[in-house]
């Protein structure tokens, strides 16, 4: 299909009185890599909600492969292509690494209305394990797992609705130079087989080693969009930064 995959329109939401986000407007096409950075509570995460459905904006429109999204609650965008990963990983405690990944491969399947993925299901989950580094791991749980084992999880969860598109949100917070880079390789390999990718990361570094454009949101607003060395030197960017 032509046209970007994701088309942000306008887009507004307010809580109470509160602007969170105002007439943002974002077109990101197939393939590309896009970093979204800006202060803490400028609405990186409120942008995310709103366009994977955790959250309903109030202004503009949201496209995903060309369907509207306006309405459509988070399984049904899931079901078209759209994941996401979350700030604070949710695994299932009592359950094994498989089965963890199980549940969102069986999720998908139903949500596009298969019956299951049978006996497919094992090797599906074991696929995304490997895919991660945690194959090994399969039949453990959760609370065995380190830091960074557990952001790994959470992507292997994330792309087990084999999406289009991946919003990984602040994946990379707390973890060590070697494994931001490790995550970073994994992210990279992801997109070479095809997922577009919006990142959202404080961690600068990782941001720029990863993005071929970068958009930055300050007090709901988009300041910035462009290649990631003019957009760290534009001046409004670096203002907002220092508190200028
Ligand atoms: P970021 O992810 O960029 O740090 P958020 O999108 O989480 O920022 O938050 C943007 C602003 O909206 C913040 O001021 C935050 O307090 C506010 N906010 C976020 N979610 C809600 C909510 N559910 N109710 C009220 N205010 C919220
Ligand atoms: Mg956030």
């Amino acid at each position: 299909m032509s046209g970007p995959l994701l088309d942000v329109a306008a887009v507004g939401k307010r809580f109470g009185g509160f602007v969170a986000l105002s007439d943002i407007t974002l077109a990101v096409p197939r393939g590309e890599r896009l970093g979204l950075i800006g202060p803490n509570g400028s609405g990186k995460s409120t942008l995310v909600n709103c366009i994977c459905g955790t959250l309903r904006n109030d202004a503009g429109s949201v496209t995903f492969n060309g369907h509207r999204l306006d309405g459509l609650p988070a399984h049904r965008r899931t079901r078209l292509g759209l994941a996401r990963s979350f700030q604070l990983p949710r695994p299932f405690h009592t359950m094994t690494l498989a089965e963890n990944v199980q549940v969102p491969i069986l999720y998908a399947a139903r949500s596009r209305g298969h019956r299951g993925p049978g006996s497919g299901l094992r090797d599906g989950a074991e696929a995304l394990l490997d895919m991660v580094g945690l194959g090994g791991k399969a039949h453990q749980r959760p609370a065995d797992l380190t830091q960074i084992e557990m952001r790994k999880l959470e992507l292997a969860k994330a792309m087990a609705s084999d999406p289009q598109m991946l919003i990984a949100d602040e994946v990379m917070a707390g973890l060590s130079h070697r494994e931001v880079d490790e995550i970073l390789a994994m992210l990279l390999k992801l997109n070479e087989s095809g997922i577009t990718f919006i990142m959202i990361e404080h961690i600068m570094r990782a941001v720029l080693a990863f993005s071929q454009r970068l958009v930055v949101l300050v007090a709901g607003r988009k300041i910035a969009d462009g290649p990631p060395h003019e957009v760290i030197r534009d001046d409004d960017v670096v203002a907002a930064y220092l508190g200028r």
